[in-house]
C-alpha cells in the first residue's frame, strides 16, 4: 500500500507516520529527515539543500525529484512505503504517478491532516525546544507554512480530483488522530 501523508508543517505526519508504519509494516520515508542526514554529513545533496532549508522554502524540484527517483526505485519500496513530506509540489506528485506506474503500484490513499495555523505555532514552539532544528524559528516557520498554502496545498485538489484524497482533521490527541487514521484507511 502506498500512502502519502500531506498536511502543514507540525500537522502532525511525522508522529502519525511512525504509528502507521509501525501498524501496517510499511516504511515511513520522510524527505526531510533524509535532508538533515545530508547536510548533517555534508554529502553534495546537503550542500544544495541547506540554505533553502534554512529559509524555511522548498529545496528546488530539480534536486528533490532526483531523491525521490533513488526512494522509490530503492528495494524498500517494493511491497509500498508511507511517504511523509512528499510530494511537495505538483511537479513531485506526477514523477511519483509516473515511477509507481513503471512498477505496476499507485497511489492508494492520501490522508490530508488539517490544522490550524494557530495550534501549529504553538506545536513548532514545543518542538523547536526538544529537537532545536534550524528552521523551527519563528520566521523560518512563517515562511514554512506560507509555502505550504502556495505550493504544496494545491495538491489537495490532485488527489481529491483523483478520488485519493481522506481528510483527517489533526486537532485532538495523537490516539484520537490515529483512530481517524485508521478508520480513513477503512482498516
Ligand atoms: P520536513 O521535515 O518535511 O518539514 O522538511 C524540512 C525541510 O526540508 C522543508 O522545509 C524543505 O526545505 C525541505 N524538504 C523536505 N521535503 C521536501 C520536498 N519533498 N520538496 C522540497 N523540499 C523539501
Amino acid at each position: 500500500m502506498n500512502i502519502i501523508l500531506l498536511g502543514p508543517p507540525g500537522g502532525g505526519k511525522g508522529t502519525q507516520g511512525e504509528i502507521l508504519s509501525k501498524r501496517l509494516g510499511a516504511p515511513r520515508v520522510s524527505t526531510g529527515d533524509l535532508l538533515r542526514a545530508a547536510v548533517k554529513n555534508g554529502t553534495p545533496l546537503g550542500q544544495k539543500a541547506q540554505s533553502f532549508m534554512d529559509q524555511g522554502l522548498l529545496v528546488p524540484d530539480d534536486v528533490i525529484l532526483g531523491l525521490i527517483e533513488e526512494v522509490l526505485g530503492s528495494e524498500q519500496a517494493r511491497a509500498g512505503m508511507i511517504m511523509d513530506g512528499f510530494p511537495r509540489t505538483t511537479a513531485q506528485a506526477e514523477k511519483v504517478d509516473a515511477l509507481l506506474k513503471e512498477r505496476k503500484m499507485q497511489i492508494d490513499k492520501v490522508l490530508n491532516f488539517d490544522v490550524a495555523d494557530g495550534e501549529l505555532v504553538r506545536r513548532m514552539k514545543g518542538r523547536a525546544a526538544q529537537e532545536g532544528r534550524s528552521d523551527d524559528t519563528p520566521e523560518a516557520f512563517q515562511k514554512r507554512l506560507a509555502v505550504y498554502r502556495e505550493q504544496t496545498a494545491p495538491l489537495i485538489d490532485y488527489y481529491r480530483k483523483r478520488g485519493r484524497l481522506a481528510d483527517v482533521p489533526g486537532i485532538g490527541t495523537i490516539e484520537e488522530i490515529s483512530d481517524r487514521v485508521r478508520k480513513a484507511l477503512g482498516k
